[in-house]
Protein backbone atom coordinates (compact mmCIF):
# COMPACT_ATOMS: atom_id res chain seq x y z
CA UNK A 1 0.00 0.00 0.00
CA UNK A 2 1.41 3.40 -0.84
CA UNK A 3 1.62 5.92 2.00
CA UNK A 4 -1.28 8.38 1.68
CA UNK A 5 -0.05 12.18 1.95
CA UNK A 6 -1.40 12.29 4.87
CA UNK A 7 -1.81 14.86 7.83
CA UNK A 8 -0.09 13.63 10.83
CA UNK A 9 0.27 16.46 13.01
CA UNK A 10 3.49 16.42 14.59
CA UNK A 11 3.77 17.23 18.24
CA UNK A 12 7.71 17.85 18.60
CA UNK A 13 6.88 20.15 21.37
CA UNK A 14 5.77 19.25 25.32
CA UNK A 15 3.51 22.32 25.08
CA UNK A 16 3.41 24.60 28.17
CA UNK A 17 4.39 23.24 31.32
CA UNK A 18 2.25 23.61 34.00
CA UNK A 19 3.77 26.01 36.69
CA UNK A 20 1.46 26.06 39.24
CA UNK A 21 2.08 24.27 41.85
CA UNK A 22 -0.84 21.59 42.71
CA UNK A 23 -2.66 21.49 45.72
CA UNK A 24 -1.13 19.56 48.61
CA UNK A 25 -2.64 16.65 48.76
CA UNK A 26 -6.09 15.38 49.26
CA UNK A 27 -8.10 15.11 52.24
CA UNK A 28 -7.23 12.36 54.01
CA UNK A 29 -9.82 10.88 56.74
CA UNK A 30 -8.20 11.33 59.98
CA UNK A 31 -4.65 11.97 59.16
CA UNK A 32 -3.40 15.48 58.29
CA UNK A 33 0.41 15.81 58.64
CA UNK A 34 1.22 19.55 57.69
CA UNK A 35 -0.52 22.36 56.62
CA UNK A 36 0.50 24.15 53.29
CA UNK A 37 1.23 28.03 54.10
CA UNK A 38 1.58 30.80 52.06
CA UNK A 39 3.93 33.48 53.63
CA UNK A 40 3.31 36.65 52.25
CA UNK A 41 5.68 38.17 54.41
CA UNK A 42 7.83 36.80 51.68
CA UNK A 43 5.58 35.67 49.03
CA UNK A 44 7.03 31.76 49.34
CA UNK A 45 5.30 28.31 50.28
CA UNK A 46 5.86 26.67 53.36
CA UNK A 47 4.66 24.16 55.46
CA UNK A 48 3.47 23.70 58.42
CA UNK A 49 4.50 20.21 60.05
CA UNK A 50 1.87 18.94 63.50
CA UNK A 51 2.88 19.16 66.70
CA UNK A 52 3.41 16.26 68.58
CA UNK A 53 -0.09 17.13 70.46
CA UNK A 54 -1.29 17.32 67.22
CA UNK A 55 -2.87 20.78 68.72
CA UNK A 56 -1.44 23.08 66.31
CA UNK A 57 0.72 22.85 63.15
CA UNK A 58 3.99 25.05 63.62
CA UNK A 59 6.46 26.17 61.22
CA UNK A 60 8.24 29.35 60.16
CA UNK A 61 8.72 31.32 56.92
CA UNK A 62 11.50 29.67 54.90
CA UNK A 63 13.29 33.59 54.42
CA UNK A 64 12.46 35.53 57.45
CA UNK A 65 12.19 32.90 59.72
CA UNK A 66 8.79 34.44 60.88
CA UNK A 67 7.16 31.78 63.01
CA UNK A 68 3.40 30.41 62.67
CA UNK A 69 1.12 28.51 64.72
CA UNK A 70 -2.15 27.21 63.23
CA UNK A 71 -3.67 25.86 66.09
CA UNK A 72 -6.27 22.81 65.34
CA UNK A 73 -9.56 23.56 66.89
CA UNK A 74 -11.39 20.80 68.31
CA UNK A 75 -13.63 20.69 64.83
CA UNK A 76 -9.99 20.96 63.28
CA UNK A 77 -9.61 23.02 60.75
CA UNK A 78 -11.05 22.30 57.63
CA UNK A 79 -8.72 24.91 55.10
CA UNK A 80 -5.58 23.14 53.73
CA UNK A 81 -4.11 26.02 53.15
CA UNK A 82 -3.33 29.36 55.34
CA UNK A 83 -2.10 32.69 54.45
CA UNK A 84 0.27 34.54 56.68
CA UNK A 85 -0.47 37.91 56.93
ZN1 LIG B 1 8.88 35.86 55.48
Amino acid sequence: MAHGPGLRKRLDHPGPRRLSKRAEGRPVAGRRRFLGVHFECCNVYARLYINKEKTAYQGGCPRCGRRLEVKIGSGGTDSRFFKAH
